[in-house]
Formats: C-alpha cells, structure tokens, sequence
C-alpha cells in the first residue's frame, strides 16, 4: 500500500509517500528531515486528529460551548466521539480546560471545553 502524507509539523508542506503493508513500512521519501519522517510514520500506521467542535450546554447564556480533545484521538474513532459529544451537555459554569467527557469512546482521550461559561 502506498499513501501519500503532506507533512504538518512546519509551515513547508512536504509531500511524503509512504510504502509498507499494515503497520509494517518498506519506504519513506519526500521528506526532507527527521520530525518529517516520524510525522509520516505515525500517520501511517495510526493517524490521530484533535477533535475540536461544540457541545449543547445547559444553564448558560449560550445554548453551545467550544470543545477539543485533550490529546490526538485515533482517526477511525472520530465518529464515534463526534456522536458522544453529540449526545452530551455540559452544565453551566463552566471553565477552560474542565473535563467534560472522560476517556470518550474508551480512547483515554478527555474532552475538554476550551470556553467559559
Ligand atoms: S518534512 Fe520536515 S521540513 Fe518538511 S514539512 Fe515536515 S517537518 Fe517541515
């Protein structure tokens, strides 16, 4: 399998390719340092995201508030903490970086609010 990563870490945007099968990597070009070729490798084997959108709030002067993950939550569970966060409330007042969901989705990941209300 072959998968082509634009690299993330600095503003230049490499375009990397990546060659293995499974979790196994044969090759790695395109990148032009070391953080480069460990961003791709990762991404390769377990792509992770930050998780950022809002969550219904109750008791507060906003029906809504801003939320992430505290850590990079595996790509194929996005869906599912999407819908868990659907499905949840927070409850006014409530302060940056409260816990708001603990280990959503069995990630180990927290959800955190990121505003206050
Ligand atoms: S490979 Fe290195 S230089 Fe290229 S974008 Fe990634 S971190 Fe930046």
């Amino acid at each position: 399998m072959k998968k082509e990563i634009i690299c993330t870490v600095c503003p230049m945007g490499c375009r990397i390719t990546v060659e293995g099968e499974g979790e196994k990597i044969e090759s790695i070009t395109g990148h032009t340092c070391k953080r480069g070729e460990q961003y791709a490798s990762a991404e390769f084997a377990h792509p992770v995201r930050i998780l950022t959108t809002t969550m219904r709030l109750e008791g507060g002067k906003n029906p809504v508030i801003p939320v992430r993950s505290a850590k990079p939550v595996p790509k194929e569970k996005i869906m599912d903490c999407m819908e868990a966060i659907r499905g949840s409330a927070a409850e006014a007042p409530v302060r940056v970086y409260d816990v708001l969901i603990e280990n959503v989705c069995g990630t180990g990941v927290d959800i955190v609010a990121t505003g206050e209300a």
